[in-house]
């Protein structure tokens, strides 16, 4: 098994859809044991009752925008794991009416709560995690897409926070080598998700890379729970401050 005897942190499991469940599925499969985390009350029986599937799980409360949250989470599995092999970051938000006007109409508020939960909270995920982090290393994985790079319509600030998560991805893996942490993306193809679903187009989204793709379909969230499976592993010993497409090749198409 890839992970035997590992312990990872998953951010973003919101329901069995979620792409971060994907891949506790896959990570739990190949050994490792995991905490999650819900932010509000609203989340937390789904978050229990997927993790309750799963041996020796953790779950615990966590609004990334909130260090005091941040902080009580690191505290928590200082407690009840003692160390932390992985992290996988999967937690991204933007306003609603942010996406459905045109990208110049972007608000102050607008641009600044994207980047906080969406860029920001990574950067301050890894701080909070670094003494927990064993001496001789750890992974880091995060969640992006293809807007980050390509002007996708209606993806308007979640593709600048994800441009801004990328170059985060990149700047942590320079700080973090030389302790042995290694820091990568994966940028996932659409998949049927509560946030996939909220950006303004979504199904013609999924129907354009269905036609166009290399693969001539969309992304199975297991797939992407497989690449992460890999990047977090020794497999990947080699490959840090890298964006992994995961997206049936869809990223490589010109018309
Ligand atoms: P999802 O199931 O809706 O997961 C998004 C998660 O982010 C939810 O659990 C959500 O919790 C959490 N979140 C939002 N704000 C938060 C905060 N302040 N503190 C803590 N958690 C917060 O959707 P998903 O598609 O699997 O998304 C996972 C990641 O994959 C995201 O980074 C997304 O951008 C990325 N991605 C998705 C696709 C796609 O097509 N689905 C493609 C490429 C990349 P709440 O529900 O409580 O807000």
């Amino acid at each position: 098994m890839l992970l035997e005897n590992r312990q990872g942190l998953i951010l973003g499991v919101a329901n069995k859809r979620s792409i971060a469940w994907a891949i506790a599925a896959a990570t739990a499969r190949e050994g490792a044991r995991l905490a999650f985390t819900y932010q509000g009350e609203r989340l937390e029986e789904n978050v229990r009752e997927l993790a309750e599937t799963l041996d020796g799980s953790l779950v615990l409360p966590c609004d990334v925008s909130d260090d005091a949250q941040v902080d009580s989470l690191y505290r928590a599995i200082q407690r009840d794991f003692g160390r932390l092999d992985f992290l996988v970051h999967c937690i991204a938000f933007a306003r609603h009416e942010d996406l459905e006007s045109d990208f110049v109409q972007t608000p102050r508020e607008g641009f600044r709560l994207a980047h906080d939960v969406s860029a920001y909270s990574l950067v301050g995920l890894v701080r909070g995690a670094l003494p927990l982090f064993p001496p001789e290393g750890a992974s880091v994985v995060a969640l992006t897409y293809l807007g980050s790079e390509r002007a996708i319509p209606r993806y308007n600030i979640m593709g600048v926070a994800k441009a801004s998560l990328e170059a985060s991805i990149r700047y942590l893996a320079s700080d973090l080598g030389p302790r042995g942490i290694r820091v990568n993306g994966i940028s996932a193809g659409p998949v049927s998700t509560l946030a996939g679903r909220s950006i303004p187009g979504f199904n013609s989204i999924l129907h354009r890379y269905r036609e166009k793709a290399p693969l001539r379909r969309s992304t199975e969230a297991s797939e992407v729970g497989d690449a992460a499976c890999f990047l977090l592993s020794p497999w990947a010993r080699g490959i840090t401050g890298e964006i992994l497409f995961v997206d049936a090749g869809y990223h490589i198409v010109g018309t």
